[in-house]
């Protein structure tokens, strides 16, 4: 920040004693000024940690590219954390670790507290999905002499980011005669990758003038899947014949299908010092991973019922009865609720639940970037290793202050740094799963870590960061 002339305001004290005061007339106050990067706050001990969690966490971003393939992997942790699915209201005694499905794309993990769940319970809400490029219904056709795929895309992309991009296909076939087939194809050595071709700069004069957003328009991301034509058929009826043999399946079958096309990059440190972390599907499995993590580290039996609420569907508006539009968590409340209350269930219980409950609603958020800054208002925007950052977007959708000072107190009191986030004005913003929540009468925040690249196909995070909002979802499930 630029700092100009000091402002010296003399105060006088009594009649005697002059007391000086320096005030830094076009910097922010102290507050602000003296906030440090949370590298620099951590001990020896701290920084191994930090490294550490990252480790786990990429590791997690690897296998975790779909909301199904999170779900997946989110399930096997939990259960090696000791967590059992619920099928039984015996299961909801203090200290049950409990895993609440929701046809594999979202889950919530639950640890029940010793206090009842109409009284308090705390919720970290995140999403598993991110943007993409979903199949079409009949994705195959010939062009060019080359076999491509159909596509639409899913969720904001910058669509010239999707061109030249190794990217693997990922998702399941349901059959007509019954069967699920698991595809994975591009994540392993050997396998193939599709790649949406650009122009070459020695024949593209004619493409030169479209705009930022149009470089690639939307019937243009389509992959190569095929190059080889056969003795009498073209290549695309040679990729079909591949593709329905080697599942076993039916062209038609690919109407029951969610094929997606993901980047194929595996996630990888960024920079000499390691400080980043850079993957694919950071926005949003970077909270969902700090919230399984937070509450899977719970020890003993919490006072409140914790819950780590998993979504699908957030990019494109929480639809579908696995977003966070639908009832899945008000489900889960009144399972609980009913379980606690040996089965005298009423409605006027949980909607007092509901209304008793606290969330931190986690999504990543966009950080300063150092190439375009003045796409931000910098005095309120985010910056990557400074913490957690508190989302105050205005125009209504902040929490309520006295929510917000509880959760500052939190963080304070276990010095995890925080910052906060506004948009530019007229400029930026974003949407969260908050709002869903809120309107059941839940206390809601909006808390996040920034990125660098966000939406795009590798996103880059801060270490330290990471490592601070899992300290904070701790922080926040430990409350008694
Ligand atoms: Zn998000």
């Amino acid at each position: 920040m630029k700092k100009h002339g000091n402002l010296i305001l003399l105060v006088m004290i009594g009649l005697t004693a002059a007391l000086t005061v320096i005030v830094n007339a076009d910097d922010q106050g102290d507050a602000w000024a003296n906030k440090k990067s949370g590298w620099l706050l951590l001990s020896a001990a701290d920084r191994q940690q930090v490294g550490d969690f990252a480790e786990d966490y990429k590791s997690y971003l690897n296998v975790a590219r779909t909301a199904e393939g999170s779900t997946r992997e989110v399930e096997r942790r939990a259960r090696a954390a000791g967590f059992t699915e619920y099928t039984d209201a015996a299961q909801v005694k203090p200290g049950a670790r409990l895993i609440f499905p929701n046809r594999g794309r979202a889950l919530i993990l639950a640890v029940i507290g010793s206090r009842p769940i109409l009284e308090a319970s705390e919720v970290v809400a995140a999403h598993q999905d991110s943007p993409h490029i979903d199949l079409k219904a009949r994705p195959i056709y010939p062009a060019g002499g080359f076999a491509l795929f159909k596509t639409i895309y899913y969720g904001g992309i910058k669509k010239y980011q999707w061109s030249n991009l190794p990217l693997a296909l990922l998702g399941r076939i349901d059959t007509s005669d019954g069967r699920t087939l698991e595809v994975s194809v591009g994540l392993n050595p050997g396998d193939p990758v599709f790649v949406i071709p650009d122009n070459a700069p020695h024949s593209d004069s004619e493409l030169r003038n479209r705009t930022y957003t149009n470089v690639l328009q939307g019937e243009e991301l389509d992959p190569v899947a095929g190059s080889i034509p056969g003795e009498k058929d073209t290549v695309a009826l040679e990729v079909v014949k591949l593709l329905t043999s080697t599942y076993k399946i039916k062209e038609e079958d690919l109407v029951s299908a969610e094929l997606a096309l993901v980047p194929a990059a595996h996630p990888a440190d960024v920079g000499f010092d390691h400080g980043l972390v850079g993957a694919y599907g950071q926005d949003d499995r970077l909270s969902s991973f700090c919230a399984v993590r937070a509450i899977e580290d719970l020890k003993g039996v919490p006072a409140r019922t914790a819950l780590a609420y998993l979504t699908n569907f957030e990019e494109v508006g929480s639809v579908n009865n696995t977003g966070a539009g639908s009832e899945f968590l008000s489900s889960t409340y009144a399972q609980l609720l009913s379980a606690q209350r040996s089965g005298a269930f009423n409605d006027l219980d949980l909607r007092q639940a509901l209304h008793n409950s606290q969330v931190i609603s986690a999504d990543a958020d966009d950080g300063i970037n150092p190439i375009f800054p003045g796409t931000e208002e910098p005095s309120n925007a985010a910056r990557l290793g400074f913490g957690v950052a508190i989302k105050l977007y205005g125009g209504g959708f902040n929490a309520p202050s006295e929510y917000t000072a509880r959760l500052r107190t939190l963080m304070d009191r276990d010095n995890i740094p925080w910052q906060t986030q506004t948009p530019k004005v007229d400029v930026g913003g974003g949407g969260t799963i908050g709002g869903f929540m809120s309107r059941q009468g839940m206390e809601v925040i909006d808390l996040g870590v920034p990125l660098l690249s966000m939406h795009s196909p590798f996103e880059m995070s801060s270490k330290v960061d990471v490592w601070n909002f899992y300290r904070a979802m701790s922080a926040f499930y430990a409350q008694p």
